[in-house]
């Protein structure tokens, strides 16, 4: 009688992690599988069985991604103890892996939208402003444990309608936080010009963040829930003005606006104010009218892949993980000339960006062009430093045509922020996670965790949960 002969998987079983169970968010283990080109986590719930998502669309870049991770750089202070375990620690706590980038600070739930898609979930009714001394009180715990912190991103709510915004930005200014942003829908932006002669003020080191989802009337009604092509056209027009660099933040959501990543990025560069784009998967937290898991969700690798197949400006290999959390974000600098745009990542040769993590193989070549590549993308976004840095590494890349004077006009970045949720949360890469809340209590809290467990008091029922 013949043996039965063994069978192969269809896919390659490539490590395991720690997700969330889809249905009840409680932590399960999940294998992550590489089948047909593609990544998934596979997760095992007691209560909820096995679900397979797909996470990656692009099995090689997801490798690639391995290749970046760095040292950590670790905050000065720590404001929690690790007790309960990640993520129910929060934070930071001494688990964590990595200080904070980019902060932000919520000084209001009001807004002046509704939007279907709102992680905060903010809208007209909820009328909460914090007061100056508590948003001041925010910004020292965010001081004390970063010392001069990189970035911090005023947000709300709508920031620009909290009566004391502009004292807000303005004591921001007396602290020694490196570069400010406010994040705002621009509906102020484009109907008061008194407001915005008060930003352009606050410059240098003042940058606004602009929600920027679409051109097109149906998927702004679909993610905003009105259509904002006026609105967004005058804010732009009025920054331009003013002079004030921007950045337009694009949440993209499938089948709705993700044909458009190569046409925003041609639209931002007919603004001189502009210094890059942002896109952002929709992140399933908070307020997401009706979400289809499967119709709905688009990942880094979707978007990834349509910028360098749409855009003229950025190919694949211009677009590259992040050292910081490489598995959750991506990007891509170049240098602007006018509309023109010169991607530099393409410029320097592969084997040398992977061999920019100090502890790659072949380090110890070229260790000066690796450090200065390192210290050029540890920043998702710009700051007073990167246009000398980034002048910096164009010394060692003698091909590139350096520009005479080159300031932070002269930069252009494209970053993709994949926000993790419980489809795709995963226990490592939420300790590497470099942005970060600081809450009305000066704790500094990972952007997914506050938003799938903290903002809504979730975690107490988890940490009972765990107590037993
Ligand atoms: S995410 Fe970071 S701060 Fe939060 S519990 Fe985990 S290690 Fe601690
Ligand atoms: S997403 Fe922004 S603009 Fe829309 S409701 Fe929320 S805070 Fe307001």
């Amino acid at each position: 009688m013949p043996f039965e002969q063994r069978k192969q998987t269809p896919y390659v079983f490539y490590g395991q992690t720690t997700s969330l169970c889809e249905e009840c968010l409680a932590l399960v283990p999940a294998k992550i599988l590489i089948e047909e080109g593609e990544v998934y986590y596979q997760k095992r719930c007691p209560a909820h069985g096995v679900q397979k998502t797909r996470v990656s669309s692009d099995a090689g870049y997801f490798k690639w991604c391995k290749d970046f991770q760095k040292p950590g750089d670790r905050p000065l202070d720590y404001q929690t103890r690790t007790e309960y375990g990640c993520p129910l620690d929060c934070g930071l706590c001494p688990d964590h892996e990595q200080h904070s980038c980019l902060a932000l600070i919520e000084i209001n739930e009001e807004c002046n939208l509704e939007c279907p898609v709102c992680f905060a979930e903010s809208s007209p009714m909820r009328k909460k402003h914090l007061s100056l001394d508590k948003v001041g009180f925010m910004m020292d715990a965010l001081v004390k444990s970063e010392g001069e912190p990189d970035i911090l991103q005023i947000s709300g709510g709508e920031p620009t309608i909290h009566p004391q915004i502009v004292d807000i930005l303005k004591l921001a200014k007396t602290k020694p936080i490196r570069h400010l942003m406010i994040n705002t829908n621009g509906v102020r932006i484009a109907s008061d010009k008194e407001f915005v002669k008060q930003l352009a003020a606050l410059r240098p080191g003042f940058e606004v963040y602009l929600q920027f989802d679409s051109m097109k009337k149906e998927a702004l009604e679909n993610l905003r829930g009105v259509d904002l092509r006026n609105v967004r056209k005058k804010a732009l027009d009025n920054l331009e003005e003013a002079g004030i660099s921007t950045t337009p933040v694009v949440t993209v959501k499938k089948g709705v606006n993700e044909d458009e990543v190569g046409a925003i990025i041609d639209h931002a560069l007919s603004y001189r104010c502009v210094r890059g784009v942002t896109f952002q998967p929709v992140q399933d937290a908070g307020r997401n009218e009706g979400f289809d898991k499967n119709r709905d969700r688009v990942l880094l690798s979707d978007i990834r892949r349509g910028i360098y197949e749409q855009s003229s400006v950025f190919k694949a290999p211009d677009i590259i993980p992040l050292p910081c959390n490489p598995e959750t974000i991506s990007i891509a600098y170049g240098i602007r000339d006018g509309r023109k745009v010169t991607p530099i990542t393409s410029l320097i040769p592969q084997h040398d960006l992977v061999a920019a993590v100090p502890n790659a193989v072949s380090f110890e070549k070229n260790r000066e062009l690796k450090q200065r590549v390192i210290d050029l993308f540890s920043l998702s976004s710009g700051d007073l430093n990167t246009a000398e840095r980034m002048q910096s590494l164009l010394c060692c890349l003698p091909e590139i045509p350096v520009l005479k004077n080159m300031s932070y006009e002269n930069v252009f970045r494209v970053t993709i922020v994949q926000f993790m949720d419980r489809f795709n949360f995963c226990l490592a890469n939420i300790k590497r996670s470099c942005i970060h809340f600081v809450t009305p209590h000066g704790q500094i809290i990972p952007f997914e965790n506050y938003n799938m467990f903290y903002r809504n008091g979730l975690v107490e029922e988890m940490r009972r949960r765990k107590a037993g």
